[in-house]
């Protein structure tokens, strides 16, 4: 599908037998966040004990795999990979043994300055296992020269640019840690009443509303430049740097990546998509005989935008959520099938009507062009297409895989005209960066990146313009437009 598409999703449990089972759960949940890897780190005490592969939580951890999960801390991790590759060498939780004892860490996110630091250590000998660039952290803790380990995380997390969500996990102690801007989200939880001795559990996800699965209440988030430590003494928390730099949490997670049913960044992710379907029916307005969702991403906007207008909902596409990857990959011709196996039209909200597509984004509009096509197979007299976002003009570096520049929809096509003549639609409205915050919302946005709209990347992309990547990067991400 036609979507950016998060990095990876993370979740940790510390204080509660059978720990891996519970993390299970929780990543079955974070599924959403990446397909392709994932995999268990957990501890009784004594030794770390993991098991990582390729493919769905539910389709790679069996009972056997389960039951070797030994021990009441565990961290998980669900992976869709940007930087490396997505082959087993890669999936996550990453382990190694350092200065410090054997660690385990979950990473969600983008490290940016990972392949200077990475050039370095290989410099000075350091042997690296993967392209992943969460390995930098586990050389770098090691690498510290403080001995404690809380201080050599902090020393490690410290020299990192980009983006980072982490969990790291030792014999005895377990570190959730975000970024000094707060680009991806973490939240902390708890079960039970107690914490701070074995007899509480204290819980970590990427989103909150994973908590519920485990029935855990959330405590608070993990907020930008933060470690929190959890040990058998009690939960203690740090600052990474000394100084905060503004925070730049990402606007996208709101928009696309997380479940409606979250709550990150202390703003409600329903909550903000329905109110961006009000504004955006308000800046775009046309008569219309029924809104109809692309599900499932565009469903809360659509609400949105019929409550504003008056204009019934009509699900005139159902999505059919069985349909496997593995199925539609043998070909070109197979796969151009996967339209119209994932989304059905209900001929009777479609034929002779004037309908209103509202969808959460468009990257390329190839699917969007295909799901139009789909529509005007059904006969209807008018499809107009409101986006509940704004165009997307530039990569992202932090974690999340977009196209490159030049596959871009509203690079290809200047204009609201043109764009709307490579969909097949009457008319198409985009949503305008000022308006993904406005005054009267609970965040601002002062507070978010949204560097994929407007191209200000609010931290260094050192990794870009140092090493030797430069040439490929560049020509990957912005091809002959930024060549230079
Ligand atoms: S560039 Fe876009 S997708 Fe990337 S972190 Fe910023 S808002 Fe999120």
């Amino acid at each position: 599908m036609d979507k950016p598409k998060e990095e990876c999703g993370i979740f940790g449990i510390y204080g509660i037998s059978e720990a891996a089972n519970y993390v299970y759960l929780g990543l079955n949940f974070l599924q959403h966040r990446g397909q392709e890897s994932c995999g268990i780190v957990s501890t009784e005490g004594i030794s770390l004990y993991k098991q990582v592969g390729v493919g769905k939580i539910s389709e790679f951890l069996d009972d056997e795999k389960l039951n070797y999960l030994k021990g009441y801390r565990a961290i998980g991790h669900v992976r869709y990979s940007t930087t490396g590759s997505p082959t087993l060498v890669n999936a996550q939780p990453i382990t190694g043994s350092t200065s410090k004892g054997a660690v385990a860490i979950a990473h969600n996110g983008n490290i940016t300055n990972a392949n200077l630091i990475r050039n370095e250590l290989i410099k000075q000998g350091k042997v690296f296992h993967s392209t992943s660039d969460s390995e930098v952290v586990i050389h770098l803790i090691s690498e510290s020269p403080c001995e404690d380990l809380v201080e050599g995380v902090k020393w490690a997390l410290s020299r990192l640019e980009g983006s980072f969500a982490l969990l790291i996990m030792t014999k005895d102690t377990l570190i959730a840690a975000r970024d000094p801007m707060g680009f991806r989200p973490l939240s902390m939880g708890k079960v039970g009443d107690t914490i701070g001795d074995i007899g509480g559990t204290i819980a970590f996800s990427s989103e909150d509303s994973a908590f519920s699965i485990i029935e855990a209440k959330k405590l608070r988030e993990v907020e930008p430049n933060e470690m929190i430590i959890v040990t058998e003494s009690g939960i203690t928390t740090d600052q990474i740097l000394p100084i905060k730099p503004k925070t730049n949490q990402c606007v996208f997670e709101l928009i696309y990546f997380a479940k409606p049913s979250s709550n990150l960044f202390h703003t409600s992710v329903y909550e903000y998509r329905l109110e961006i379907g009000r504004k955006l029916a308000r800046a775009h307005p046309v008569d219309a005989d029924y809104i109809v969702p692309v599900p499932d991403s565009g469903m809360v906007s659509a609400i949105g935008y019929s409550m504003e207008s008056g204009i019934p909902l009509g699900l005139g596409l159902i999505r059919s959520h069985f349909i496997g990857r593995t199925f539609i990959e043998p070909s070109q011709k197979i796969r151009d099938f996967g339209v119209k196996m994932k989304f059905i039209p209900v001929p009777e909200l479609i034929t002779g009507k004037r309908i209103i597509l509202i969808d959460d984004s468009v990257v390329r509009g190839t699917t969007s062009k295909k799901i139009v096509k789909l529509i005007r197979n059904y006969l209807p007299t008018e499809v107009h297409m409101r986006v509940a976002s704004p165009p997307v003009r530039f990569p992202c570096f932090y974690g999340i895989d977009f196209s490159t520049y030049e596959e871009l929809l509203a690079n290809k096509h200047h204009t609201m005209n043109e764009i709307a003549a490579f969909i097949g639609v009457e008319t198409i409205g985009y949503l305008d960066t000022d308006l993904l915050f406005t005054e009267n919302d609970s965040a601002s946005m002062g507070d978010f990146c949204a560097a994929c709209f407007d191209g200000k990347y609010p931290s260094p992309l050192n990794q870009f313009s140092k090493d030797g990547f430069e040439q490929e990067i560049k020509q990957k991400y912005f091809g002959n437009r930024r060549g230079s």
